[in-house]
């Protein structure tokens, strides 16, 4: 008997196989379930909301903003340009700026995150994914931060960290109307866009994270992780 199994015991193995492995295709289809995301807030006080609301109105010209959250149409991603975790996150985590001149006459608020990548591809989430984060000039209001660890030169993008930003895509895009995915070095093309608000045209730095060949690998591992509809430029067309 145990040799030969007879025809309805086959089929119900087979039955039992393919609900099983339906299954598992269900599990790795759903990009919640597939994303670990750690939680390690940084500062997200009163004085952090007041001075987001007031580059909100200042910078960004929305005058009739009365909360400090964003609507996501955007991610950008960025390096941190400082070589570990703890030094990456101690830079985010108080409310006002210290330091850094050419963006201290902007505004006092202190640059922030949503989310920091270690080197090992670990996610970490500094903030609310739609609270206000100040990381990228003139798109702050519509778009989600990614730091990571690193820069491009003594301690360039890893592949950990290229995977996690491709699985963390992935999870906003499936929650959020994500239509642009950028490099932080590619934000000034977005000046002539409508989604583009900073109510001073010459406040502009030069950027180059994280660089054109993160750039180039994400868009191939973001491909082939079925995320479309996104593009990288203005008028690029749509992936
Ligand atoms: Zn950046």
């Amino acid at each position: 008997m145990y040799k030969n199994p007879s025809i309805p015991v086959l089929l119900i193995l087979l039955g039992l196989g393919l609900v099983i492995s339906a299954c598992s295709v269900q599990s790795a289809r759903n990009p919640i379930k597939d994303t670990k995301i750690v939680d390690k807030p940084i500062t997200w006080d009163t004085t952090r909301k007041r001075l987001s609301l007031e580059y909100m109105q200042i910078r960004h010209g929305m005058t009739n903003v009365r909360a400090p959250l964003i609507t996501p149409s955007m991610v950008v991603v960025h390096w941190t340009a400082i070589p570990t975790l703890a030094a990456s996150y101690n830079t985010f985590r108080p409310s006002v700026l210290e330091g850094r001149e050419e963006l201290q006459g902007a505004s006092k608020l202190n640059v922030g995150v949503q989310f920091l990548v270690d080197r090992d591809g670990t996610i970490y989430r500094l903030l609310p994914e739609t609270a206000f984060a100040r990381h990228t000039i003139g798109l702050n209001h519509c778009a989600i931060g990614i730091e990571n660890v690193g820069d491009g030169d003594q301690y360039k993008l890893t592949d950990a960290q290229l995977r996690a930003n491709v699985t963390l895509i992935r999870y906003l895009h499936y929650k959020y109307p994500i239509r642009y995915v950028i490099g932080h070095m590619d934000y000034g093309r977005f000046q002539t866009h409508p989604l583009w608000k900073e109510t001073d045209p010459n406040y502009l730095t030069m950027k180059t994270d994280p660089g054109e060949d993160f750039m180039k690998k994400l868009y191939n591992g973001l491909s082939q992780a079925g995320v479309f509809g996104i593009s990288r430029f203005p008028d690029a067309k749509i992936n």
